[in-house]
């Protein structure tokens, strides 16, 4: 991807750029809906529905770093307006759909969106927090005809009544982009922001790691509430003028392997947790399907265990190529990928130009062989910029020219690193980082809870599950109705994914003389582990 004319902006080169380069006329994705039906939208349809929804946001007053949110399931809605609020330098946030209404107060409210794009099946869980969104101005809702008040608006309206005749300013490469939020042990999500400069280090990993090229059909698993989904799932490929397959239903290996063969993709993102599902399935399943055109599989969001590595050889006849990054980088910093060796159950080797260190929790640079806390040396082009709101964070986790990603790792004498674990208590399940803090505050919502006390604990299909520790108030005894309960309000509050897999009843829960709760003694009395010192423990 060339750089033109001084031109960063990230819808515009997704887009416009791809047309001026002669590939209007190339699918720029594939929609496939849930129930399978086929709509393929060109590089001309994406610039033009993309400009049509900048023009929407320009006639409603949006205006430079605006904050818009898009709240959506996969769909061609989500590609035209996260494209469409780049292009008039409105900053945009992803949302999961699965998020309940905490979740969606604490973001939206951080963020002091102006806007969101979503659908009326989630339209309900907005209003009932708008009156604590004094900046939420316009709801615009993709599947309702007419405009139903003067913030709640029709997408389609809008869109039909607006001119695609829409030029995106020449953008610097600092301005803000996409805003995604993330998850801490302790405190509320953070804002991680980006800037449209990180569209040279997407364009070169989708190029370099993920080997696209302008023949490939490149189908990306995660959704867009993700950074991979994004990053890969939008900017990467788009701006090499890559053709996407989008798909709007959930998990089937049967019919993700018809989708793989009867769509010929030729790369292949996706996650441990679904790999892991993948190779469940009775190995008869793949039996007769024809991928001689898939030529790569990568993986990320969670170690990838080595055994994935081996079923895919065996059923695919492929390896997988692990990658890791996270938020705050933007896009892949370590990598397995093609032609270099794979070193299965290690995340891979460093891209030319990023900079990895294992740093000790004195600041001390560690050799070979030793675990330490994983530290980027700052400076690549897609790192964030802040954390919105929250720059004594950005700060804390900068010390010495290098970023403390939260993550422990080992570099081997060849230079390939391994995921240790994370330094702090967040919890990766199936991909997604949680919170416990998160989850500790909903269960404390719940009446019948006196004090919480939340984990992740090992699991062979999600990395991790979410084990929370409950103390009931006295009056209140454990029953299955109450599970229930406790389980749709957390769900309700922060999101599904966050839920509980394992409620344990507890007498207590253990705190420090502070009243901070101790985690990691929770976290060894579930493993049977020693508890380490307690001497800190309140009586
Ligand atoms: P997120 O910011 O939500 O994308 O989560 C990033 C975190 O997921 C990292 O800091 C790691 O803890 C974990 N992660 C991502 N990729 C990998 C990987 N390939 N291996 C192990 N952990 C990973």
């Amino acid at each position: 991807m060339n750089i033109i004319n001084n031109q960063y902006n990230i819808g515009h080169i997704c887009s416009r750029q791809q047309c001026d380069n002669g590939l209007g006329d190339k699918v720029a994705f594939r929609w496939i809906s849930a129930n399978a039906e086929r709509t393929d939208y060109t590089f001309f349809a994406l610039d033009r529905e993309s400009s049509r929804f900048a023009k929407v946001l320009q006639t409603l007053g949006f205006a430079d770093s605006d904050i818009l949110f898009t709240f959506l399931p996969k769909a061609p809605e989500q590609f035209f307006s996260f494209l469409g609020a780049l292009k008039l330098q409105v900053v945009c946030g992803t949302l999961f759909s699965n998020f309940g209404d905490d979740a969606l107060l604490d973001r939206l409210g951080d963020a002091k969106a102006k806007g969101i794009v979503t659908k009326k099946g989630f339209l309900k869980k907005i209003t009932r927090i708008k009156d604590q969104l004094p900046s939420l101005k316009y709801i615009i809702v993709t599947d309702i005809e007419e405009h139903q008040t003067t913030e709640i608006l029709s997408y389609s309206r809008l869109m039909c009544k607006a001119s695609d005749d829409f030029t995106a300013p020449l953008t610097a490469p600092d301005t803000p982009s996409v805003l995604h939020y993330t998850s801490g042990s302790t405190g509320k999500p953070k804002g991680v922001l980006h800037v449209h400069r990180s569209i040279l280090h997407q364009s070169r990993t989708a190029s370099e790691v993920l080997n696209l090229t302008e023949k490939d059909i490149f189908w990306c698993t995660a959704d867009q509430g993700w950074v991979t989904g994004t990053s890969y799932g939008i900017i990467g490929p788009w701006s090499l003028g890559v053709t996407q397959i989008h798909y709007g239903g959930g998990y089937d290996a049967r019919l993700w392997f018809d989708l793989l063969q009867k769509e010929e993709v030729t790369v292949w993102y996706s996650a441990p947790t679904a790999l892991r599902m993948l190779m469940r399935e009775d190995a008869d399943l793949y039996k007769g399907y024809d991928l001689s055109k898939l030529r790569h599989i990568f993986s990320v969001g969670e170690p990838l265990n080595p055994e994935v590595i081996t079923w895919a050889r065996a059923i695919v006849g492929k390896d997988i190529y692990d990658t890791w990054f996270q938020t705050e980088t933007g896009g892949i910093m370590i990598t397995n990928r093609p032609g270099l060796e794979i070193r299965a159950g290690s995340m891979g080797t460093t891209l030319a130009g990023i900079e990895p260190a294992i740093i000790d929790d004195n600041g001390e640079l560690l050799g070979n062989n030793h675990q330490g806390n994983l530290c980027l040396k700052i400076g690549w082009p897609s790192m964030f910029v802040t954390y919105l709101n929250n720059k004594s964070a950005y700060d804390s986790k900068i010390k010495n020219g290098y970023y403390y990603t939260g993550d422990t790792a080992v570099r081997d004498d060849d230079g390939f690193y391994w995921f240790k674990g994370r330094s702090d208590d967040v919890i990766n399940t199936a991909g997604h980082l949680i919170s416990p803090f998160e989850v500790e505050s909903a269960l404390l919502e719940v009446e019948e809870v006196a004090e919480s006390g939340v984990i992740g604990a090992p699991d062979e299909l999600l990395y991790e599950k979410v084990v929370a520790f409950v103390h009931l108030h006295k009056q209140f005894t454990w029953s299955k109705e109450l599970e229930v309960k406790i389980r749709l309000h957390v769900s309700n509050r922060a999101s599904s994914i966050a839920t509980p897999q394992e409620i344990i009843i507890v007498e207590s829960v253990p705190k420090n003389k502070s009243g901070k709760i101790m985690r990691r003694v929770l976290k060894a009395r579930y493993l049977g582990l020693d508890e380490g010192d307690i001497s800190t423990l309140e009586d």
